[in-house]
């Protein structure tokens, strides 16, 4: 049996405007193992499509091609590209080297393909180079090389999987011709050494030194000549040529170490196929190789992949700074919060939801905002004090007393009204104006609050003053501005009008400041601070006045004294578990509604960062795309030694993924840069950083950059991966 047998092959192309072009007609050829075969004909004849039929690149054709009894109809996609892995060398006019790989990568690729190790890869490798007399070339890379040279490397490569077939078409085309010389030699000791060799060539010269010359023309076989001459041939030329190639020559002297050359092509029918099958158990190209194939790659072009990386590295610095300062703010300000409340004293008040955590529906929270239904009843008091108590029975001694006629209470009431939703809150004081006249000025009140049973007179930013009692209030500091006072002190003593509206009730009464108290974080708030007990009396008299029950205000906070830190924990676990109905204290509460501005904030931020890693994305599609197009003939060349598709788009892919790893290192180590410079002026300005670099953050970048990379790059991947080698390998 012949190892290559063509049956009445037709081929024709196809035209844009469904026309066809008809290529070849008619081939019927056999060809043996050792032959030399020269295809000769005018340029356009068909030469290079009759190398692409036989080397399984292009499989658009009728009639049939058998490679040791194998029709090449019969194969899928993966027998193909084994098919062109091991049974075909493909030797190229122009080389067809991969420029940012080293002469021995080039020639190792067809193994890393197989995943082969990198030890026998190398061994093989060197030992072909050594014997096409590259030994000391290896490390170069191919622009580094001469033509004859290249063009060796070539070989190599073709060599390495020790194939039945050799293809070369036009292999001496580019050389000069001492160096053709070089190459014919070599291709016809492969021959010799018992592969088929097929060779196109324009050159008669060329072709009178081979075995056999098949003439086409118009797609036609027009001459088949066997050269009996052959032998003689092969002599004299390698006698001629002794200066150029001394290893080969000493080789063919001694055939047995000829081992590269002499290929086993068996027609054995089984034993083909227990190759086949131990073939396609063999491996393909490893996620290793493809990072360093692709590292290779990336290097030869480093500076675009370095400006991308920064690139899409933006977009994740300004991500992690982003959420390093929302929780660096709210972090501050629940930090300042904490200080301020008492370890030992749990505040409750209503939060507006039900104890699933549910906000309470538009229907039933009509008036929500209304003293009444801020406000524990007894009933409510009781309620929560006795589940309180249940929750904490086997955890510790410790048991709220709310009854507020036994001594040991530990439960005191409080009373706040935010102004903007409840009422208004206005205290008035004479004040020069700007025709030097004195008039009654007006400050509004954003909250007012019944002192918390936890304020001492450490609260007070004024030593001059004390905590408020009857007939008297406290402000902070934002509130008492409007004094226009130098210092603080000043305004102890001050008196005012306070005016407070809530519900039906209007209340003015002149009361005198007894203190500025320090509510640190919330110092630009203006708050009011006025006693539980005087504010219930007052109110009492007014409804006393409209002959309204006297009921005084009723509490909407409770304060719970838990002797200690311990007892506080476990009722917080409760309440934040069970009691979704419920939440803390005031501050808490500031802190809740700074942290929910905050975060709309932080929203609005993150959308902008999306944008920008949306942006990202597409650049690193356009570069990737760029690449694949800039690399079209090295995707061909790959094909043609039996890559997969798969295999190329793990390339390309990887590539991608390596993209993202440098994007997100230089996100890494250019926000701990920058965020370390934030920070030495923030704390030089303000005496703190609102900025918490959590290491997480840094993680969820460093994940992100990949996947966005590895999405980025799926497109352009498949684009490689689908990309015809026939036309690929014809694009100069
Ligand atoms: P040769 O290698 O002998 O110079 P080719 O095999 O490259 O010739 O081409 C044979 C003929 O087929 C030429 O006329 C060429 O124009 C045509 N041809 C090659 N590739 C295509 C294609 N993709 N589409 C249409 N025609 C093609
Ligand atoms: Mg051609």
């Amino acid at each position: 049996m012949s190892v290559l047998e063509l049956k009445n092959v037709y081929k024709a192309y196809k035209l844009e405007n469904k026309d066809t072009f008809t290529a070849l007609s008619d081939i019927n050829v056999t060809f043996d193992k050792g032959e030399l075969v020269s295809i000769v004909g005018e340029s356009g004849s068909g030469k290079s499509t009759l190398m692409n039929l036989i080397g399984g690149l292009d499989s658009d054709y009728t009639g049939t091609i058998n490679v040791s009894g194998h029709d090449l109809k019969d194969f899928k996609d993966k027998e193909l590209d084994d098919y062109r892995k091991k049974k075909i060398g493909f030797v190229f006019q122009s080389f067809n080297l991969i420029p940012h790989l080293s002469v021995l990568d080039n020639v190792t690729i067809g193994l890393t393909l197989s995943n082969e190790k990198e030890g026998i890869k190398n061994q093989k490798a060197i030992e072909i180079l050594t014997k096409l007399g590259l030994k000391d070339q290896i490390k170069k890379k191919p622009t580094q090389l001469s033509g004859g040279q290249k063009q060796r490397v070539a070989i190599a490569r073709a060599l390495i999987n020790d194939p039945d077939i050799i293809l070369a078409d036009e292999p001496t085309g580019a050389l000069d011709s001492g160096t053709s010389h070089q190459i014919l030699d070599i291709l016809k000791e492969i021959a010799d050494g018992g592969k088929l060799v097929i060779m196109v060539t324009h050159s008669e010269k060329v072709a009178s030194v081979s075995s056999r010359i098949v003439e086409i023309s118009d797609g036609r076989i027009v001459r088949d000549n066997k050269n009996n001459d052959y032998k003689k041939i092969i002599n004299t030329t390698l006698l001629n040529n002794s200066k150029s190639i001394y290893t080969l020559k000493n080789n063919h002297l001694n055939n047995s170490t000829y081992s590269f050359l002499s290929a086993d092509a068996d027609t054995n029918t089984k034993q083909v196929q227990q190759e086949k099958k131990n073939e396609a158990s063999k491996g393909h190209l490893s996620f290793l190789s493809a990072i360093k194939l692709s590292i290779h790659n990336m290097w030869a072009s480093k500076i675009k992949n370095i400006l991308m990386s920064i690139g899409v590295s933006i977009s994740l610095i300004s991500m992690i700074l982003m959420l390093s300062f929302g929780s660096g703010l709210t972090g501050y300000i629940s930090d300042q919060a904490a200080d301020f409340s008492n370890p030992t004293i749990i505040t409750l008040s209503k939060s507006g939801k039900d104890r699933d955590g549910n906000k309470l529906t538009s229907s039933d929270n009509s008036d929500i905002n209304a003293i009444t239904r801020r406000a524990f009843s007894d009933a409510e008091i009781k309620e929560v004090s006795d589940d309180i108590n249940n929750y904490l029975a086997d955890k510790t001694d410790f048991k709220i007393i709310y009854d507020q006629n036994d001594e040991n209470k530990n439960v005191s009431y409080g009373f706040s009204v935010p102004a903007f939703t409840m009422g208004t809150i206005s205290y008035t004081s004479p004040k020069e104006n700007e025709d030097g006249e004195l008039e009654e000025l007006s400050t509004p009140i954003l909250y007012l609050y019944t002192t918390p049973p936890y304020y001492t007179e450490k609260k007070l930013l004024t030593p001059d003053g004390h905590l408020c009692k009857e007939n008297e209030i406290m402000l902070s500091a934002a509130a008492a501005q409007f004094f226009g006072v130098k210092e603080l002190d000043d305004c102890v003593g001050k008196e005012v009008n306070l005016n407070i509206t809530f519900d039906k009730y209007h209340i003015r009464l002149p009361v005198t400041v007894s203190a500025i108290v320090d509510v640190s974080v919330f110092s630009s708030a203006m708050i009011m601070y006025i006693d539980y007990d005087f504010l219930d009396s007052r109110i009492k008299m007014e409804q006393a006045k409209e002959n309204d029950e006297q009921t005084g205000i009723v509490p909407t906070l409770l304060f719970i004294e838990t002797e200690t830190k311990d007892n506080k924990d476990l009722i917080e676990d409760y309440i934040k578990e069970y009691r979704k109905d419920l939440s803390g204290s005031v501050e808490e509460q500031l802190v809740k509604m700074f942290t929910e501005m905050l975060n709309t904030f932080s929203i609005a931020l993150t959308v902008i960062a999306g944008i920008s890693l949306a942006v990202a994305m597409i650049m690193i599609l356009v570069v990737m795309y760029m690449s694949v197009s800039e690399r079209t003939k090295e995707i061909g060349v790959l094909k043609s030694i039996g890559a997969r598709k798969k295999d190329i788009k793990l390339i390309f892919s990887t590539e991608s993924f390596l993209v993202g790893v440098l994007s997100g290192i230089a996100a890494i180590i250019l926000t701990l840069l920058i965020g370390g410079i934030l920070i030495l002026i923030f704390n030089s300005i303000l005496g703190f950083a609102p900025l918490r670099m959590l290491w997480y953050y840094f993680v969820e970048a460093f994940g992100l950059s990949i996947v966005i990379s590895v999405i980025a790059g799926l497109y352009p991947a498949s684009k490689a991966a689908k990309l015809d080698p026939v036309e690929s390998l014809r694009r100069e």
